[in-house]
């Protein structure tokens, strides 16, 4: 339980914008681009992340296909990226227009000719396009184009560059510009840091829905760090602006805030158009001579029909250690990972990060027997790390905080993340030693302490102008996808990594690497009990890798009523939050875990509240459905906290994984009675329940034998 002596739920760990003093005013004060500097592509290697092949047609079709996804570019035109299909999602191509670069009128998919050549390392494969941009009529232009692609599994990369044998005038410039279905009509954005009044510190995303007017949806003048567009359980992409943030804002006339990045509905509705453009002005500017790259990350998610639904998530902190007693209980419920979560508590016995040993030999004995416990009970065990936070007291803080730090400012004042008396730890930033350092930590309690993979908190790109990385804007987008995949190398090939990826800090490029994500944090301090129809886009996203919600924080004497209105609604739509290490409100949470332990929901596909295959007439009664070939488990959830006497519910018969058959076995899971029912009592309204306040019941049928 949340002990008076850990006095908090730790897990809250953003810091909100108004425990900042407003910093000095982060004036975006650019002193030249070293042109041609482009940043290092991080090290994709991922052993067991899947095939990734790559087809050419020479002179016309170069195809990029994973378990997941195919990607086509054009030689005809320039190489541009003109098709992604989700296998799992629609089918459909999710572009409307091609990927574009372009100069005013000169655009690479006018290109006289292409170049095109690919190589591969592994589950690495390059591609590259070059050529001059061309007007239409293949007239060639001023400029040469280079765009690589380094596409692995997991992550697809863009350094997208562009050269200029002299100086060239030039109003407008586009960079992977396109146009995505109308129905990817859910969006989001994470604004750059210039021009914010407290320089950036936290840039949490802003979303929306498009209404299809015609209106403009994003329209800013600074480069944005994120921008994503997803149709909401079917699919959808996102770009993250690579680390060198200054090229996009800045780096084409030493002039920031010049440029457009626009997202519109068509007129029809057909399509949302968006324009990356880093320079959009009204009167030409001078290019000057030389090479400009621009580098981002285009999030394609890991779209599955079965998401690997598994994992039953507990955190634990040592005040108290967990007994052997309750480690079998966690498993008793259904529990299969645990993560020791110790980044703060105020009596300052707790995992200082960056520290190690992290506690003295009473503890670290504590520590082996909790490992051992949940290993003989067939529980994995990871260690909590803060990708970002550097504890002031462990070795090496002081001697590295002024090249590490993270800064905002031109002061480049240390933000601390601070919590009551104490501090979770300094933000450090990724293109700095900071990254190497942290590999070393987590590589030493790994392999030391014999864990089943990490827990990464902080995953997030974050903005810095620290000059002794780059006194221009940049972030850790690189460092972190960096990170991540050194991660995935270290614990192949077994181990388990979680990200804690919140909604202020989307990424798919970076879910894309977790087995398990936690998320929700946002909804996780609200007062009001959330509603199903303010799910969060990221907290649902699609089927990829599972997601583990974090379970509501707020005062002690209402835990377990939030708790329950929240597991209410996550029964139906395949999430399980992680749990508390005991305590009432965690026994709700254990409770779900027990309801479904019989199941391997892996083996399941989920059709959730949303997809309409089990429907009741209550407006706060929803039903989701798992089916099987041999057998279906739907779930039927009263979400309000009125008792709901009569709810009659109904299936979509094409959802249930098998075929007709005259009569089916419905089996109530609470009493374990099963009925026989002709095939037509699950569509005519004769199926029915009773369901307490927040109660959900889980029928099974399938086929009478
Ligand atoms: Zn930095």
């Amino acid at each position: 339980m949340v002990t008076a002596a850990s006095g908090h739920l730790c897990y809250f760990r953003i810091v909100p914008f108004t425990r900042f003093v407003r910093g000095k005013v982060a004036a975006l004060v650019v002193f030249g681009l070293a042109a041609g500097a482009s940043a290092a592509v991080p090290d994709l290697q991922t052993p067991g992340s899947g095939p990734l092949t790559v087809e050419e047609t020479p002179g016309d079709r170069v195809k990029v296909t994973t378990d997941h996804w195919r990607m086509e570019f054009d030689l005809r035109n320039g190489g541009a990226l003109d098709s992604i299909v989700f296998f799992h999602g629609s089918g459909k191509n999710v572009l409307v227009q091609p990927f574009r670069t372009y100069m005013d009128a000169w655009s690479d998919y006018d290109a006289p000719r292409t170049t095109f050549h690919s190589s591969r390392q592994g589950s690495v494969a390059t591609l590259e396009f070059t050529g001059a941009l061309g007007a239409p009529g293949r007239t060639e232009g001023p400029a040469q184009f280079h765009t690589v692609w380094t596409i692995s599994p997991l992550t697809v990369r863009v350094d997208q560059t562009l050269r200029l044998s002299s100086d060239v005038s030039a109003t407008t410039v586009g960079i992977g510009s396109t146009a995505v279905r109308g129905d990817l009509n859910e969006y989001g954005i994470r604004t750059g840091p210039a021009d914010l009044p407290d320089g950036g510190k936290t840039i949490a995303a802003s979303y929306g829905k498009s209404a299809r007017t015609g209106a403009v949806l994003i329209g800013e003048h600074h480069a944005p760090l994120y921008l994503i567009f997803f149709h909401r359980y079917l699919e959808g992409i996102d770009f993250s602006t690579g680390s060198d943030l200054a090229s996009w804002e800045s780096g084409l006339t030493q002039r920031a805030g010049v440029g457009r990045f626009e997202a519109k509905p068509s007129e029809d509705g057909s399509a949302i158009e968006i324009r990356r453009e880093p320079l959009a002005l009204l009167s030409p500017a001078t290019i000057r001579k030389g090479e400009y790259t621009f580098s981002y990350y285009l999030g394609l998610p890991a779209i599955v029909e079965k998401s690997n639904r598994k994992w039953r998530h507990v955190a634990f902190g040592h005040h108290p250690w967990p007994s052997d007693d309750l480690i079998r209980r966690w498993s008793e419920s259904g529990v299969n990972i645990a993560r020791l979560h110790n980044d703060y508590v105020a009596d300052e016995n707790f995992w200082h990060d960056g520290a190690w040993p992290p506690y003295d030999e009473k503890g670290m004995a504590e520590l082996r027997r909790v490992i051992a416990t949940c290993h003989r009970y067939g529980i994995q065990i990871v260690p909590y790390f803060s990708i970002h936070e550097f504890h002031p007291t462990a070795q090496g803080y002081a001697e590295n905080e002024q090249q590490w730090k993270r800064s905002v400012d031109q002061a480049g004042t240390v933000l601390h993340n601070h919590i009551r008396q104490g501090e979770y730890g300094a933000q450090m930033c990724l293109q700095s030693g900071w990254l190497a350092r942290r590999e070393a930590d987590v590589e030493k309690a790994y392999r030391e302490l014999n864990f089943d993979g990490i827990y990464y908190d902080w995953g997030a790109s974050l903005p810095c102008n620290n000059k002794n990385h780059n006194a221009k804007w940049h972030t850790g987008t690189d460092g972190m996808i960096e990170l991540l995949a050194w991660t995935r190398r270290l614990i192949s090939p077994r181990g388990t990594l979680i990200l804690h990826l919140s909604g202020w800090y989307p990424s798919i490029a970076y879910e894309n690497y977790g087995d398990l994500i936690v998320n929700m944090e946002e909804s996780a301090s609200g007062e009001r009990m959330p509603r199903m129809d303010e799910m969060a886009l990221m907290s649902v996203l699609v089927e990829s890798a599972p997601r583990s919600p974090c379970p509501w924080g707020g005062p002690a004497d209402q835990l377990v009523a939030h708790n329950k209105n929240n597991i209410a609604q996550m029964a139906v739509l395949g999430l399980f939050p992680w749990s508390l290490q005991d305590g009432p409100a965690a026994d709700e949470t254990f409770k779900l875990f027990r309801a479904f332990q019989p199941y391997k929901l892996e083996d399941y596909r989920l059709f959730n509240a949303d997809s309409g295959a089990v429907r009741s007439a209550w407006p706060d009664v929803f039903g989701a459905m798992y089916s099987s070939e041999s057998q279906a488990l739907v779930v039927v959830s009263n979400t309000s906290g009125e008792h709901r006497k009569n709810v009659m519910w109904r299936v979509r018969p094409e959802s249930l994984g098998f075929g007709r058959s005259a009569t089916v076995t419905v089996k109530d899971t609470a009493s374990g009675r099963s009925v026989a029912e002709p095939w037509s009592a699950l569509e005519d309204g004769s199926m029915s329940t009773e369901l307490d306040g927040y109660e959900y019941r889980l029928f099974e049928i399938h086929p009478s034998r």
